[in-house]
């Protein structure tokens, strides 16, 4: 298995695709669509495509453009599809979890493809089994699957109003049938999903750089508890279940979507910007230059240069090409660490006081060796700007982060975390100004910030809070967080 090394960044689940279009090359289009969303998920990539009577997927580890070549895409005709990328939160790294999954249904199919993490799988799981199913894999989005095979309506939105109320975490997904593809979105919105038009047809996806890419334009985002179902007439929306307060995953505008993406109306590179701005009014600081910590901390240092009057450059030059790699490293490469992934331009950062500015910080790994890396080229002071606030509470619904003692911010003040750092001085952006620079009215109440807060918008069963928070005895024999 695939070795997480050099990695200190929150990851994202899934990525997800969905077309209707019988007169184009359905598969080539969910190929460039995955490929624009590969930075939501490199583990495992695949594709569900149907003609109307056969299913066929394809799905296999590794990155799109590595699990599909031109033979591949060509031995993949049909008029619908959905596609998946992958990042593992539920169920491991391995194949039998990778996406789509295809059950039989009515004595035809379905595929399904999913981001998110549902909170209540072992409880659905445990009641499929006792009903008969069997399941290849670990992942929810096979449980999602399994509810929707068994159900007994013939009709895939009766299914639908009926499966989803039991569904509790967060998903966007897209579904196939011989002769439909259905987008669903849970009731708080945690997950993105979007759709497009193209030509005279529609599609779905979770960015709406997945829509850029094959030429669709965004038409509107699936809103919280909404299906959408694409077919021969276009597409029709209803609204499955009342909605929730809103919760958009608030780690989407900071660092997840790509900046060329557009949500809620906000294209997120200038939100990354107006980020970067509120953090240089709230924590100034004398220094030389402003640099990002490639990739995502560009449009912030961008904006953090901008307000602060202090020069923008780079000092930090990133292998492009570095991906995800099966190979593991030698012991003599591990060494050397970071320069695998990040070379320091010396020229740029002898004797400078520098702010490097980085969306945020997980358990620390990674930055305290990018601050050891720009003080060994000569700088002369690190002040570590970061566009989040600190992150003390693990997620569930979807994103990879750590257990809640893992976290470098747990437990410590910020003078402490700067100390374990090795920096000159560090300083997170407020919840306010993190809100105020998404652009997004009423945004206190539209986005979920439950790993800077703890204030989880879907209830988290006991069990799995156990699983990763840390729990200490207190004076009273109970347990608290
Ligand atoms: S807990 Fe954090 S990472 Fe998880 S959905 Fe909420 S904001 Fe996103």
């Amino acid at each position: 298995m695939r070795e997480r090394w050099q990695d200190d960044s929150p990851h994202d689940e899934c990525g997800v695709f969905g077309i209707y279009a019988p007169e184009m090359d359905v598969s080539r289009l969910t190929f460039f669509a995955l490929f624009a969303l590969q930075h939501r998920g490199q583990e495992s990539a695949g594709v569900a495509v149907t003609d109307g009577v056969r299913l066929i997927v394809h799905k296999d580890m590794g990155l799109v453009s590595q699990v599909f070549e031109e033979d591949t895409l060509q031995s993949l005709p049909g008029g619908l599809a959905i596609g998946h990328v992958r990042y593992s939160t539920t169920g491991s790294s391995e194949m039998r979890n990778a996406q789509p999954f295809a059950r039989t249904r009515d004595g035809s199919f379905i595929a399904l493809a999913h981001n998110g993490n549902l909170v209540n799988t072992d409880e659905l799981r445990a009641s499929l089994v006792r009903n008969g199913q069997v399941f290849e894999s670990t992942s929810d989005t096979e449980v999602i699957a399994a509810l929707l095979a068994e159900h007994p309506s013939r009709d895939i939105r009766e299914a639908l109003r009926d499966v989803i109320p039991r569904l509790r975490g967060a998903f966007s997904a897209v579904l196939l049938s011989k002769d439909e593809v259905v987008g669903f979105r849970d009731p708080y919105g945690i997950r993105p999903l979007v759709l497009g038009q193209i030509e005279d047809r529609y599609c779905l996806a979770s960015e709406s750089s997945g829509l850029d890419i094959i030429g669709a334009r965004l038409v509107r985002e699936i809103e919280p508890g909404e299906i959408c179902v694409i077919n021969e007439r276009g597409y029709e929306i209803e609204q499955v279940v009342v909605r929730k307060r809103e919760a958009l995953c608030v780690f989407e505008f900071i660092y997840f979507a790509r900046p060329d993406s557009v949500m809620k109306g906000q294209t997120l590179y200038a939100a990354r910007s107006r980020m970067g701005e509120e953090l240089a009014s709230e924590s100034a600081v004398d220094a030389d230059l402003v640099i990002p910590i490639p990739d995502t901390g560009h449009s912030a240092a961008i904006g953090y240069a901008a307000r602060s009057g202090i020069p923008y450059g780079d000092a930090l030059i990133k292998n492009r090409y570095i991906g995800r790699t099966f190979i593991n490293p030698d012991d003599r490469i591990r060494k050397l660490g970071i320069r695998m992934k990040f070379n320091p331009l010396s020229s740029a950062i002898r004797g400078k006081r520098l702010i490097a500015v980085d969306d945020s910080i997980v358990r620390g790994n990674t930055t305290r060796a990018l601050v050891r890396v720009l003080f060994e080229a000569g700088a002369k002071e690190v002040h570590l700007r970061i566009t989040s606030p600190p992150l003390i509470y693990p997620c569930f619904y979807g994103i990879d982060m750590a257990n809640q003692h893992e976290f470098i911010a747990f437990g410590k003040s910020v003078e402490e975390i700067s100390r374990e750092l090795g920096a000159t001085s560090v300083a997170y952006l407020s919840l306010a100004g993190l809100l105020r620079a998404t652009g997004v009215g009423d945004a206190n109440n539209r986005f979920c910030a439950a790993c800077f807060t703890g204030e989880y918008p879907c209830e988290v069963p006991e069990h799995l809070r156990w699983s990763k928070f840390r729990y200490e005895e207190n004076t009273c024999g109970g347990l608290r967080t």
